[in-house]
């Protein structure tokens, strides 16, 4: 037993309070107070303070936003109110005859409807109790969805309080959606992967919701805009424009294009200003809804079986343009996926001039039936991604070309293949030029080893005279070969070596990512500097090991393995240290603290006494691991009702397990901290 002093506790609680009001600031009103490294420096402090006392870590701490529960599957969810969907118009005189039936059945000329634009996202239910936020619920088949409230806590504008007092049981509906940059940016990581990609937004955003492994959810960025709140007048709002500023006054986000029409020249008003404004939005609309502004018309106007009869959803015609397809060139990523890209006749489509598309693999091409000389349909994919849609077959004059993807790759010649259960084809040389040269350019990048003047062109002289073979090679530059490379003066070349030589000391975190393991960006390599003390050590980890590391799981911790397992990969690393390129992490790895430190726990079946999540949560808040396979490491197996097969390999592995009982005899035996009454969890 020990006592955390008051002044502590409450520097804690202004920490929480502080740091979730500049999330709000930063993430719903687009208008932070402090730079970057200042939040950075608070969440450290309150890091430093959780990880101290794992019994007192707030539900609402913005550290709950950085995932790390594995789920099992999810729990189903009966909505209280049926979630309806809307029904779709799809020109103006279809949407004036919807209107004006429902002023009709309200017996008025004209009734005020709220304009708002519609977000390619996907709908979901949330739950307040007291103004905490307790559960997100998707719409499923509109009478019973999915939970995902682990996930939705990931959604930095989601407010896990919201803002003044709201007493009581409070229902509201939204979209969580992906921006068209973290769409395209997730599509290309996909593409470089060899994964079938995602055909827009919303399914990305569905895909990345309905991730069993949090951390993976947190990763994609998604966002979140309410609009909806159940039993609306209880709070006293009397309309939907009434509703959109309460809910901004709460600190929930709300798009920010929506108006009130009185009169149908303002509604098509609102339809013809926002179809060409919409493209420069920073996420991807396909329409414009339309709800009855007072809340007293949607009880008279009242429901269809899955529609309401008091708003309505107006879809923007798809943005196609007919362009000719010039010729298709082979593009060569990082990892050796050859890809198909289109040169196109220019075209202006949703906002921006299109000169390529991605014809992505030979399926592709072959499913489209696409030739050189075609008339193609091109649009862009979430309103970013330029795609081909289909070949217009009728104005073809039998010129056209089919083409089909080379045998070998185009820079190095080598024979190129197709991974087991993958599309895309790929060169299996390690030192392609190719390859080499953009994995150089990832090398050198800020992210990495930050060497300023690696570009693609000096990356790409560098391969090609021969003097980089290897990453390696960069660290044995001489100003005399450098000089005779296209536009390097002596200086330059001075400045690059200096560079280079600095790039050494670089933290272990950008050298992880530097190296370009697949699946590992900045934060993912960010969480294993700090979790090892050094590269080797990383290198010689488990999966098991590895896959604890908050942010990796089990498929980068795969991904991982496999890349210290394969012997260039290895002699890389010798060069790198050989040239004296630091491995070591800056500071000690951050051990957990709590009585449960270095025991690892897996969950099989169902407890009685509280959800799994919770019993996880228990183990985490105590200083433990939760990880989801069986191995001989593992310390305890916690074997609820109906377990499955891990019951068993615990046994086989002579692995320890507990009983409900045992378990909470466990956690009820450990030392409690004197403040605990505020961790409600
Ligand atoms: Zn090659």
């Amino acid at each position: 037993m020990f006592c955390v002093e008051q002044e502590k506790l409450d520097r804690y609680h202004w920490l929480v309070d502080e740091l979730n009001r500049h999330g709000h600031l930063y993430y719903v009103l687009d208008a932070p107070e402090i730079e970057d490294d200042e939040y950075d420096a608070l969440m450290r402090e309150m890091l430093q303070f959780e990880k101290e006392h794992p019994d007192l870590i707030r539900d609402d701490s913005p550290s709950k936003r950085i995932g790390g529960t594995v789920l099992e599957a999810f729990e189903k969810v009966a909505h209280a109110k049926p979630m309806l969907s809307l029904e779709d118009v799809f020109s103006k005189g279809e949407l004036h005859d919807w209107l004006q039936r429902a002023a009709d059945s309200l017996e008025q000329p004209w009734i005020p409807w709220c304009c708002e634009l519609k977000i390619d996202g996907l709908a979901v239910s949330l739950i307040f109790e007291d103004g905490k936020f307790v559960q997100a619920s998707t719409r499923g088949d509109g009478i019973v969805g999915e939970d995902v409230t682990e996930n939705l806590k990931t959604v930095k504008d989601l407010p896990l309080r919201l803002l003044g007092d709201v007493p009581g049981h409070l229902e509201l509906r939204g979209e969580v959606y992906m921006s068209k940059e973290g769409f395209a940016r997730l599509n290309a990581a996909r593409e470089e992967a060899g994964l079938p990609l995602f055909a827009n937004p919303r399914n990305a955003a569905a895909g990345s919701l309905r991730q069993l492994d949090t951390a993976v959810a947190a990763r994609r960025n998604l966002r979140l805009f309410t609009y909806y709140v159940q039993d609306a007048e209880s709070y006293g709002l009397h309309s939907q424009s009434e509703v959109l500023g309460w809910l901004k006054a709460r600190g929930l986000p709300v798009q920010r294009a929506w108006r009130r029409a009185g009169t149908e020249a303002e509604v098509l008003d609102f339809l013809e200003r926002w179809s060409g404004e919409r493209f420069s939005l920073p996420y991807a609309t396909d329409g414009a809804v339309f709800k009855a502004d007072p809340t007293e018309y949607w009880k008279i106007l009242g429901n269809n079986v899955k529609t309401p009869r008091w708003a309505v959803a107006y879809k923007y015609p798809p943005e196609e343009r007919k362009t000719k397809l010039e010729s298709i060139e082979i593009s060569l990523g990082r990892t050796g996926v050859l890809t198909p890209v289109a040169n196109l006749t220019p075209v202006l489509i949703s906002g921006t001039v299109v000169k390529r598309a991605s014809l992505h693999n030979d399926e592709e091409i072959q499913r489209k039936d696409i030739r050189v000389g075609d008339q193609v349909w091109v649009r862009k994919a979430g309103e970013i991604i330029p795609e081909i849609v289909r070949v217009d077959t009728a104005s073809r004059t039998g010129t056209e070309e089919s083409f089909t993807m080379p045998a070998t790759c185009p820079v190095c010649g080598a024979a190129v293949a197709k991974l087991p259960g993958e599309v895309a084809l790929r060169c299996p040389n390690r030192s392609c030029p190719a390859q080499l040269t953009q994995g150089l350019i990832h090398f050198a990048s800020r992210q990495g080893m930050d060497i300023r003047g690696i570009g693609d062109r000096l990356a790409e002289q560098l391969v090609q005279s021969g003097l980089v073979k290897s990453f390696g090679d960069l660290y044995a530059l001489r100003v005399e070969p450098l000089i005779r490379l296209d536009r390097m003066g002596e200086k330059s070349a001075g400045k690059l070596i200096q560079a280079i030589a600095k790039s050494k000391e670089r933290p272990l975190k950008f050298l992880i990512t530097a190296l370009g393991i697949r699946e590992v960006g900045a934060g993912v390599a960010a969480e294993l500097a700090k979790r090892f003390s050094s590269l080797d050590e990383i290198a010689a980890a488990d999966e098991e090991r590895l896959a604890a590391v908050e942010g990796v799981g089990p498929v980068i911790a795969g991904s991982i393995k496999a890349f210290f397992g394969e012997e260039h990969n290895r002699r890389l690393i010798d060069e790198l240290r050989e040239a004296g390129v630091s491995m070591r992490s800056e500071t000690a790895p951050e051990a957990p603290i709590g009585p449960l430190a270095g025991k690892t726990f897996v969950f099989t079946g169902e407890l009685s006494r509280m959800s799994r999540a919770q019993a996880q949560e228990l183990v985490a808040q105590r200083g433990g691991k939760n990880v989801a396979s069986v191995s001989k490491k593992t310390s305890y197996v916690v074997v609820g009702e109906a377990p499955g097969s891990k019951a068993e390999k615990a046994l086989s592995l002579n692995v320890p397990t507990l009983n409900e009982e045992e378990f909470f005899a466990m956690i009820d035996k450990l030392p409690q901290h004197m403040y605990g009454g505020t961790n409600d969890a």
